[in-house]
């Protein structure tokens, strides 16, 4: 079956939110099959009709779209293929690997009792049943599974995994409703999509018994199982609301770039050597499942920050700047028209030390301030005394001068003033940035008035040393 063509899948409940352990699932199987050459599907599981609302099927195009995962096929809706699954289950009928199984609620209950007390699974009394004996009533289909020897899932992560099939009772296929159950569909729906590769969540280990004996009663190709270790929180228990976040979009909202979740979700339960830092051309051509770890990933918020502000270094600032703007919206800070280019060209001084989008946002707001600036309270006494005020007179007047208004333009200018002044540049220097800021905060003294450019500079001096002149 290996020659088969890599085909791999996500196959994402509709939930309301797209767990960040499912989206490192879909990239897992993403990578796989950009690797191998192969396609990456999805599949929406939506038979449960109450959870699976637009706005829930929706996050789920939306999560994978914003981490760029891309699918090669549309999308296969689950619901839309309960014929197809009660037609294999016709199937497994007519080859005798399932039967009608005509147990009432309470004869089930009882049945259920008693295999709880006698330490044992359910047992249908209908498995072997003559049809002659069949009632009038409605039934459900269960999988006649072997009821001795082994369920072996061979797994590519985990080796190995063996199943007594004293310990799987005969699934139920379809219910007495005619509704198809989770594991036959997911079996029907995998093998139609001609899925080579299953790579999942380790939560699904035992569904892969119960699959894999579906799979030998349709006499099926079984496909390459590999379950993946959870994500854990940083203290190693089960990823929850208590670790900051679990949902990609927290993420995105935290200000945490889509190449930095892909980056990231790759180091989580994989790597290649010791590089932190790797292109997604790099992790394609790294990629593969045999190198993935067995034990629990934990999420390290520390590494996290650090490939993000990597990514945010590397980023062009004016994507970047849409971002910042968005941000900046959505705490309704007022923006001018060109206040978008405006912070395009500051990011690049601001952003050395911004872990995330929200933080560069912060950095940039200095450079928005409309004239004249409220500036803090020392600065307004400082410059009240008349000796700081003439030094900063002196220093708007050397500033003017500067002709090549850049970071070293203006780093040499500053440098000559505090020669000619005798003094130290912690005589005016952080005076001047109070002024160019407004106390918020800001870069070098070079780089904001880069960013702020010649007229705005002076002008923020000017109205500073207006104020007591
Ligand atoms: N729908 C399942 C889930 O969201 C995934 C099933 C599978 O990958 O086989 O956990």
């Amino acid at each position: 079956m290996t020659d088969r063509p890599v085909r791999t899948r996500i196959a994402p409940s509709p939930t309301g939110m797209m767990h960040i352990g499912t989206a490192r699932t879909a990239l897992f199987n993403y990578l796989y099959a950009r690797h191998r050459g192969g396609a990456f599907l999805l599949r929406v599981e939506d038979t449960d009709r109450e959870r699976s609302t637009e706005a829930a099927v929706d996050v789920i195009f939306e999560g994978l779209k914003w981490l760029g995962l891309e699918t090669d096929e549309p999308a296969v809706f689950q619901f839309q293929r309960a014929d197809r699954h009660r037609e294999a289950v016709a199937e497994l009928l007519e080859r005798g690997q399932a039967y009608r199984d005509y147990m009432t609620a309470e004869e089930l209950d009882a049945e259920r009792e008693a295999a709880r007390a006698a330490g044992r699974v359910v047992r249908s009394p209908w498995r072997d049943a003559d049809p002659s004996t069949w009632p009038d009533r409605p039934y459900a289909v269960r999988l006649k599974s072997p009821l001795d020897g082994e369920t072996i899932v061979r797994d590519a992560i985990k080796g190995d995994v063996t199943f007594q099939n004293t310990t799987l009772d005969d699934l139920i296929l379809l219910r007495s409703d005619g509704s198809p159950t989770y594991n036959l569909a997911v079996v029907v729906d995998d093998h139609d999509m001609g899925i080579t590769h299953v790579i999942r969540g380790d939560d699904h280990l035992n569904n892969a018994a119960r699959q894999t004996i579906i799979y030998q009663a349709l006499d099926w190709d079984i496909p390459v199982w590999a379950h993946l270790p959870m994500i854990h929180g940083p203290d190693g228990g089960k990823l929850s609301k208590r670790h900051g976040a679990q949902a990609l979009t927290e993420f995105d909202d935290m200000g945490y770039l889509p190449e930095t979740m892909r980056n990231y979700l790759a180091k989580l339960g994989w790597g290649h050597g010791d590089d932190e830092i790797f292109s997604d051309e790099q992790a394609i051509a790294w990629f593969d499942i045999i190198d993935v770890v067995s034990a629990p990933a934990r999420l390290d918020w520390a590494k996290l920050n650090h490939l993000n502000n990597h990514y945010i270094r590397q980023a062009d600032p004016v994507r970047l700047a849409g971002l910042v703007v968005k941000i900046l919206k959505s705490r309704d800070v007022a923006l001018k028209q060109g206040d978008e280019t405006l912070i395009a060209r500051t990011i690049p001084f601001v952003r050395d030390g911004a872990k995330t989008t929200l933080e560069l946002a912060d950095a940039v707001l200095f450079v928005l301030k409309a004239r004249p600036l409220v500036l803090p309270d020392k600065t307004r006494e400082q410059l009240a005394d008349g000796e700081l005020h003439g030094r900063i007179s002196r220093l708007r007047a050397a500033l003017a001068s500067v002709s090549d208004w850049s970071v070293p333009g203006l780093e040499a200018g500053l440098r000559q003033f505090a020669e000619s002044e005798g003094v130290g540049m912690g005589k005016f220097g952080p005076q001047l940035r109070a002024i160019l800021s407004g106390g918020a905060p800001a870069p070098d003294l070079a780089g904001a008035m880069t960013a702020l450019g010649r007229d705005e500079s002076l002008g923020r001096i000017d109205d500073a040393l207006s104020l007591s002149a």
